[in-house]
C-alpha cells in the first residue's frame, strides 16, 4: 500500500437512511445509520482500524488480538490494509465458520483456552514481545476516538438535530465512542438509548451498582455483546449525558432480526437486533408516551452489524424460538 493511503482512516462513511417502517412503528422519524456496510461488516473497524493505524505508524509490527467475533475480524482487515501480519487467540468455542472468515482475511489463527478469557490472556501475553500490539475489543481510548467518527457522520447527514442515538452494548466500547462524540459535537444533550440482552447486560448492572461490575456468566446468544463486565470509561466519559438503559431477551433480539431482514432486506446479528428491538418491542414507543425524549427530531438506531450471521443460523434462532 502507498503511504498517502496509509494516513487515511481504515473505516468508510456510511449512509443514513430513513426506515418508513420503524418511523411508523415508532411514532417518530426513524434513521438508520447503516455501518453493517463498514469492510469488515461492523462498526468495530472505526474503533480498531484507528487502533492499528496509530499503532502501526509509532512502529508496531505484528497486530495481536483474542476475538472470533468481529473485533478480530476488524484487526485482521486493519493490519492487512496497513500492511503488517495479524494473529488472533481464539478459544476453542470459536465457531468454525468465523475461524475461516478470519482465514480468508489473511489473518493467523491460533485456537487457545476454552473461553475468551483464556484466549485473551495468551494474547496478551504474545503481545508483550518486541513490535507486536494487542488490540482489545473495547477497552482503550484509541478505540473509542475511532467510534466517535460515527457521531460526526450523523451530525453531518442529519438535518435536524437527533431525539435520541439507539445503541447495542457489549463491552461498552461503542458506547464510550458515542459519549465521546457527543461531547466533542456540544451535543451532550441527545439522549443515548442502550440496549442489551439479558444474560449480557453488564451496562445495566453497572448503572444499577454505580460501577463495572461482573455479571458472572454469559448466557444470552447475542455472543458479541458477551463482556462480563463494561470498562471503566463508560463512567468517565458518561458525565452531562442522558442515558437509559434497557434489557430485552433473546427471543426480541431475534424477532427483531428476522424482521428486519424482511423489512429492509438486510440480515443483521442478535447483538444488533438488540438495538433494533427498541423499535420493533415498543422500548422507544414508551419512552415517547412516558414523555422521556425531546419532542422534535428523527431517533437514530445503529445498525452495528456483524458477520456472524447466516441465512442457516438466522433459520435456526426462529425455530428455537418459536417465531
Ligand atoms: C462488538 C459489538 C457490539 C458491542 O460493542 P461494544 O463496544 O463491545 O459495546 C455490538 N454489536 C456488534 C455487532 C458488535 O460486533
Amino acid at each position: 500500500m502507498d503511504e498517502m493511503k496509509k494516513n487515511e482512516p481504515i473505516h468508510i462513511v456510511t449512509p443514513l437512511i430513513p426506515s418508513d417502517i420503524l418511523s411508523e412503528l415508532c411514532g417518530r422519524p426513524v434513521l438508520l445509520k447503516l455501518d453493517n456496510l463498514q469492510p469488515s461488516g461492523s462498526f468495530k473497524i472505526r474503533g480498531i482500524g484507528n487502533f492499528v493505524q496509530k499503532g502501526v505508524k509509532n512502529g508496531c509490527k505484528h497486530i495481536i488480538s483474542s476475538s472470533g467475533g468481529n473485533a478480530g475480524m476488524a484487526s485482521a482487515y486493519a493490519a492487512r490494509q496497513m500492511g503488517v501480519p495479524s494473529t488472533v487467540y481464539l478459544p476453542s468455542s470459536t465457531p468454525k465458520m468465523m475461524i475461516s472468515r478470519l482465514k480468508d482475511e489473511k489473518a493467523s489463527v491460533v485456537v487457545h483456552g476454552r473461553n475468551w478469557n483464556e484466549a485473551h490472556e495468551k494474547a496478551t501475553e504474545m503481545a508483550g514481545s518486541k513490535d507486536s500490539c494487542y488490540v482489545h475489543p473495547f477497552d482503550h481510548p484509541d478505540v473509542w476516538e475511532g467510534h466517535s467518527t460515527m457521531v460526526t457522520e450523523i451530525l453531518e447527514q442529519c438535518n435536524t438535530k437527533p431525539a435520541a442515538i439507539v445503541l447495542s452494548v457489549g463491552g461498552g466500547g461503542l458506547l464510550c465512542g458515542i459519549f465521546q462524540g457527543l461531547h466533542k459535537h456540544g451535543v451532550p444533550d441527545i439522549p443515548v438509548i442502550a440496549m442489551e440482552t439479558q444474560g449480557a447486560h453488564a451496562l445495566n448492572a453497572a448503572l444499577i451498582a454505580g460501577k463495572p461490575v461482573s455479571i458472572g456468566e454469559i448466557t444470552s446468544i447475542a455472543q458479541c455483546l458477551g463482556a462480563l463486565c463494561v470498562t471503566q470509561g463508560v463512567f468517565e466519559l458518561k458525565k452531562g449525558i442522558n442515558i437509559s438503559s434497557h434489557v430485552i431477551s433473546d427471543k426480541d433480539a431475534v424477532e427483531a432480526c428476522l424482521r428486519f431482514a424482511d423489512d429492509h432486506r438486510i440480515m443483521v446479528q442478535p447483538a444488533c437486533g438488540a438495538a433494533l428491538a427498541a423499535g420493533y418491542s415498543g422500548v422507544i414507543q414508551k419512552l415517547i408516551a412516558d414523555g422521556l425524549l425531546p419532542k422534535e427530531g428523527p431517533v437514530v438506531f445503529i445498525v452495528c452489524g456483524g458477520s456472524a450471521v447466516t441465512l442457516q443460523l438466522l433459520e435456526d434462532w426462529k425455530e428455537k424460538f418459536n417465531l
